[in-house]
Parts: C-alpha cells; sequence; structure tokens
C-alpha cells in the first residue's frame, strides 16, 4: 500500500480493514451486551457512517431497526463550527432506545446538536457511539458512552471518511500526510 491522492491532498495507510472490522465487530458486542432486553433503533449519521452502520448492522446479533440522520460541519480539512441537520427522523422515537452511530467524533459541534435534537424526542435511553474519536479536539462534556477506537488529532478518510467528497470507498483508513515523491499513486 502507498500514499495516495486525493485532489490536492496526499494520504498513507493508517489503520488496516482487518482493524477496522475488529473495531467494529467489539462496538457490536459492547452495544448488544447493553440493550440485551431492548429493540434498539440505530440512527446513523450520515453521509461518512454509512459502511460502519452497514457492517455494525450485519453483526449485530438479534432485532433491531435502523434509520439515518444527514448532518455536516465539515469543508474540505477544517471544520466550519456550524452544523446542520439536513434530513430529519421521521419514526415515533418515544419510549424508545435510540442509539446514534457516528463515523468520527472530533470537536464534538455535532454531537451537541445531536443531544439538542434528541431531547425533545421523549426517547427512552440516548446513547452515542463512535467508531472514531479524537480526544485532543473534543471540546463538550457530553457524554460518549461507546467508543471504537481512539485517535490523534490527524485527518483521516476511508470507510465512509471523506476528503472533498473522495476516499469514501475505501476499505481501510488513511491519514493526511506530506508527500513522498518516489511511492505516489496518481
Ligand atoms: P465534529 O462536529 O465532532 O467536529 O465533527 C464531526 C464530523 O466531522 C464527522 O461526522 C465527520 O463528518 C467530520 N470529521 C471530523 N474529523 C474528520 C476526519 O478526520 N476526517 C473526515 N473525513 N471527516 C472528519
Amino acid at each position: 500500500m502507498s500514499t495516495i491522492k486525493l485532489h490536492d491532498k496526499y494520504f498513507e495507510p493508517y489503520i488496516s480493514k482487518e482493524i477496522v472490522q475488529k473495531v467494529t465487530s467489539n462496538l457490536v458486542n459492547e452495544i448488544a451486551n447493553d440493550c440485551k432486553d431492548e429493540v434498539p433503533i440505530f440512527i446513523g449519521i450520515l453521509n461518512g457512517s454509512f459502511m460502519f452502520v452497514a457492517d455494525f448492522i450485519r453483526e449485530y446479533p438479534r432485532a433491531c431497526e435502523v434509520s439515518f440522520v444527514k448532518m455536516a460541519s465539515y469543508e474540505g480539512i477544517q471544520s466550519t463550527g456550524e452544523v446542520n441537520e439536513l434530513v430529519g427522523i421521521n419514526e415515533d422515537l418515544t419510549g424508545r432506545t435510540v442509539v446514534i452511530l457516528e463515523d468520527i467524533i472530533d470537536t464534538g459541534n455535532t454531537l451537541q446538536k445531536i443531544y439538542e435534537i434528541f431531547k425533545d424526542k421523549n426517547v427512552g435511553k440516548l446513547k452515542i457511539a463512535t467508531l472514531f474519536f479524537k480526544p485532543d479536539v473534543f471540546k463538550k462534556e457530553l457524554p460518549i458512552d461507546f467508543i471504537g477506537l481512539s485517535i490523534p488529532d490527524e485527518f483521516i478518510v476511508g470507510y465512509g471518511l471523506d476528503y472533498d467528497n473522495l476516499g469514501r470507498n475505501i476499505d481501510s483508513i488513511y491519514k493526511i500526510t506530506t508527500p513522498n515523491m518516489t511511492n505516489i499513486v496518481l
């Protein structure tokens, strides 16, 4: 595996597909254990979580429901600090156990918005799960119930995560790098 170029930026291999799968399986086990007596509704945050949610759901060992909400907080590699809900939830969540599935939690702006949206929905229990977490950047006092993997403050792509809409289809994780001109794949 070598460095790849997406638009103007270079990315190098960082977290293998096998490790991503293992981290996802661990989250499935932890959450299934926590939701033993319930039929949870999993809510994926689009676009970045689509691959994670698809793999997660396939491994989930009991009855569950799945839905998606679409939000955006990033342009390029810089957080805009503004989070917009683009597509909402239509299901009646009254009394339900809702588990949010996030691809990555960075500053926590998106997470804060999620808490605001769900606090008016009379949910029975609200739990937050994220595949990746950047503890050095997280600025909020909000609970995160399930964390797959904590990573340093580095911009990553792959497994659903994009750089300017590219890279979502890579099945492992790459991180941004300065180019090494000897092994670039154009
Ligand atoms: P937050 O609101 O926590 O700052 O950021 C959450 C959203 O920003 C994520 O759902 C994701 O879309 C995007 N994001 C944060 N960090 C990264 C990263 O390292 N790579 C990519 N591709 N997106 C990120």
